[in-house]
């Protein structure tokens, strides 16, 4: 992991607290993320991408998830801010959009109020400049008649609206890390791309970092240089993007790949068939022995039941969490 990353996570570990027992839903975990960076995070639903963005900030129910680790943003530990301090950071430093809208937009106010309650907040403005610089953000989003559609409630917009919108309210302050969970999967296909194209755009007109979280291996090989897989809690694989899927190490990694057709070019020529992963991934109050991916796994050896594999970090920057490679 570089020092000089804008954010360092380090052996993070999220535990949370249930009538059934207490379990990890994220086990010691680390990457980073450069300035300008898009990191891509993949991995099945349940491999814990979530939880980490989320743990980041702390967005988790504190009642019942304890977080262990730590989160440096420009070096200061996120998990050891008073409510205060990370009340500066979230929105103003670092802002995080959903897959739902509507989990950030709140029905009764109108889209204009809340952007421009985000950009007062935490710039100082006056309303009325608040309101302008509001309007300046739908118009940025490329949403058309901005001013009359800053007037408008979430539900008036459609989805695709609503994801734009929600863009223009984390970007308001300008962050220097922007968080997106599964941004475009409620949306349809070109709309799809319209975001992403406008998210790369603003990344070069605001020089924002991106982690990018998604399944879709298809926006992650457009938009990330770097990637970080996920399965069970813990990465399991990191590499740049070209090298991560024309040369996957991981058996995890190539299950995920294999199971996609444009990536595999042969397969759509008809030589190859697409291969899925057998199996789910485990419930967190069943995670299996030694390698917790050794039940799915083709390669998986007497050691890999037995035993937990270690992380191989290799001269040319790459790990893999994999017997294979001991
Ligand atoms: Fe498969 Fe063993 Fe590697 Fe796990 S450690 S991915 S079971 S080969």
């Amino acid at each position: 992991m570089r020092d000089g990353a804008l954010l360092a996570i380090r052996d993070l570990r999220v535990r949370f607290h249930t009538l059934e027992g207490s379990f990890y839903a994220v086990d010691g975990v680390d990457w980073h993320v450069e300035r300008r960076e898009t990191l891509g995070l993949v991995g099945e639903s349940g491999c814990g991408k979530s939880v980490t963005a989320l743990s980041v900030l702390r967005l988790l129910p504190p009642r019942t998830t304890e977080i262990q680790g730590q989160i440096l943003f420009e070096g200061i530990n996120l998990l050891e801010l008073d409510t205060e301090q990370l009340r500066r950071i979230r929105g103003n430093s670092v802002s995080m959009i959903f897959q739902e809208p509507m989990t950030s937009l709140n029905p009764v106010f109108t889209v204009g109020e809340q952007i421009a309650e985000t950009i007062r907040l935490h710039q100082g403005l006056t309303p009325k400049e608040a309101w302008d610089q509001a309007v300046e953000m739908l118009r940025l989003v490329q949403i058309p008649s901005p001013e009359a559609r800053a007037k408008d409630y979430p539900h008036q917009l459609s989805g695709g609206m609503r994801q734009r919108a929600m863009i223009a309210m984390a970007l308001s302050c300008h962050p220097q890390l922007l968080l997106a969970d599964e941004p475009t999967t409620a949306l349809d296909v070109t709309i799809q791309a319209q975001i992403m194209d406008l998210m790369l755009r603003l990344r070069e007109e605001m020089h924002t970092s991106i982690v990018l979280i998604s399944h879709n291996l298809g926006l992650i090989a457009e938009m990330a240089r770097r990637v970080v897989v996920m399965y069970a809690g813990k990465v399991v694989e990191e590499a740049p993007v070209r090298e991560l899927f024309h040369d996957p190490l991981h058996p995890y990694t190539r299950g995920l790949l294999g199971s996609v057709p444009w990536i595999g070019r042969k397969q759509t020529t008809g030589r190859r068939r697409l291969q899925e992963i057998p199996g789910i991934v485990p419930g967190l109050m069943e995670m299996p022995s030694g390698c917790r991916f050794h039940p799915r796994c083709p390669e998986a050896k007497e050691v890999c039941r037995r035993e937990p594999p270690p992380t191989i970090h290799r001269d040319d920057g790459r790990r893999v969490l994999c017997w294979l490679w001991a």
